[in-house]
């Protein structure tokens, strides 16, 4: 399990991207790339999401 992004909802706003504690998330040309090795499910991105964009699955 990790987090996902919904690739359709999100807006490459960046908000997530500083929220990760482990620093999971980039942003590279406007996309999220979530690194799953690295996500440690925390959720704090999923709360952070202001679309409610990454889920955790
Ligand atoms: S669930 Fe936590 S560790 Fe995983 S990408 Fe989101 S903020 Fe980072
Ligand atoms: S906080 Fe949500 S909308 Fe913003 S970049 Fe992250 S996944 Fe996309």
């Amino acid at each position: 399990m990790a987090a996902k992004v919904d690739k359709e909802k999100c807006t490459g706003c960046g908000i997530c991207v500083d929220e990760c504690p482990v620093e999971a998330i980039k942003l590279v040309d406007d996309k999220i790339v979530i690194d799953e090795d690295a996500c440690t499910e925390c959720g704090q991105c999923v709360d952070a999401c202001p679309n409610e964009s990454i889920k955790l699955q």
